[in-house]
């Protein structure tokens, strides 16, 4: 072991493992049993580090997993040569020949990504799998879906593309359930134009998490969703449905307690001297600061937990610290005591909706906005 990995640590995410399969199978058990499950782990799948969460999913029963690039799909690459793999973002030119080498799943939202992929699979001598995206209404990736069908009739004529799935992205399923409904609609709409069309040879699918909350049942050509948030135990919303589907929190997120010392009513606080303490006062310098993945915008909003106890951020946030109140507690912390600041602790929990929410953010961008230096300690790996 080296010696930094022995250290006692000042701030790091501790990932629940066995969470993150708990919440895979009842996703899984929500749905109907035809379902094929993609598990989205871009972004170092939501911070909680690619390979140990995708080797998790794997093990769970994902029959898929999304990545945004290529150099994700190595990643996964190393684990397993041949787990089914999508690309969700826009290929380079000069990435296609990884497409084949790889053997991954591209994403092609126009004619030339498909003759570009069509060339590079031929030189590989090896058959790129493609999944053909629609925009109903992102304005992101996919061919506009006007001009779908004929996207659809090059990539069914192109020698080296096997059609793998057809699919779409809602724009606001988290906050407009009838602009949802209309993608859904016109998405169903455009593929009823496809000439020859067979959904059970390939993937149609259009959720994300959000999505879920208004997916239709059996009846309609849908065989599968994208999953990102939802497994990782976060709602896309505070009054999603899908809070039925009891999924846990996988991450959580940690400091100690640095310093505690007492200050005189009326001393100005950090940088910026932005909070004044109205008495006298008891702070805890604390190990963690918008270097580790604390937002500067939580600076006078946000708290911690302390004893099992809420404590208010006073002034700033600083890169590797930050100060906390602490009068309240009935008893003084101590230098090295824990401090969660995602999680929970005692009877009290700070959820990552509510620590987004002081950041002025999403759950997407504080998981994503962990940083390097925060190390993920895996709770509960395989075969404990
Ligand atoms: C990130 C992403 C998802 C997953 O979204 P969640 O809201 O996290 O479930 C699904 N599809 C695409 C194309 C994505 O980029």
């Amino acid at each position: 072991m080296t010696l930094s990995a022995q250290l006692p640590r000042r701030c790091w995410a501790e990932i629940d493992l066995a969470a993150l399969e708990r919440n895979l199978r009842l996703i899984r058990a929500s749905l109907p049993s035809h379902i094929r499950y993609v598990a989205v782990v871009k972004a170092d799948a939501y911070g909680h580090g690619l390979p140990q969460t995708a080797a998790r999913l794997m093990h769970a029963g994902a029959d898929l997993l999304a990545v945004a690039n290529i150099a994700e799909a190595t990643i996964i690459r190393e684990l397993s040569a041949d787990f089914p793999l999508l690309v969700l973002g826009a290929t380079l030119p000069d990435e296609d020949r990884y497409l084949a080498e790889l053997e991954l799943a591209a994403t092609v939202s126009s004619a030339d990504e498909a003759a570009r992929f069509d060339a590079a699979a031929r030189a590989a001598g090896k058959i790129i799998p493609v999944h053909l995206k629609i925009d109903t209404g992102m304005g992101r990736l996919g061919v506009w879906f006007d001009r779908a069908p004929e996207l659809y009739r090059a990539i069914r004529e192109a020698r080296h593309l096997r059609l793998a799935g057809i699919y779409t992205h809602f724009a606001s399923a988290d906050e407009d359930p009838e602009f949802t409904a209309e993608q859904r609609g016109l998405f169903l709409r455009t593929l009823a134009n496809f000439k020859g069309l067979d959904p059970a040879r390939m993937l149609i699918h259009a959720d994300n998490s959000a999505g879920l909350e208004t997916a239709p049942g059996e009846d309609a050509p849908f065989n599968a969703v994208r999953v990102g948030l939802l497994q990782f135990g976060i709602l896309p919303h505070p009054h999603s449905l899908l809070a039925r589907v009891r999924t846990e929190p996988v991450f959580s997120f940690h400091a100690r307690v640095g310093l505690v010392k007492e200050l005189p009513a009326g001393t100005g606080i950090s940088y910026g001297r932005t909070h004044r303490l109205g008495r006298r006062s008891r702070v805890a310098v604390i190990t963690a600061g918008y270097g580790d993945g604390l937002s500067r915008a939580s600076s006078n909003r946000g708290a911690v937990l302390v004893g099992g106890r809420r404590c208010p951020i006073l002034g700033r946030v600083c890169m590797d610290q930050t100060i906390v109140d602490v009068t309240g507690l009935p008893a003084s912390p101590r230098a090295g005591d824990p401090v969660v600041l995602v999680g929970r602790q005692g009877t009290d929990e700070i959820t990552v909706a509510e620590f987004s929410a002081w950041a002025d953010t999403v759950p997407w961008e504080t998981l994503t906005s962990v940083t390097k230096r925060v190390a993920r300690v895996y709770r509960t790996p395989l075969g404990l």
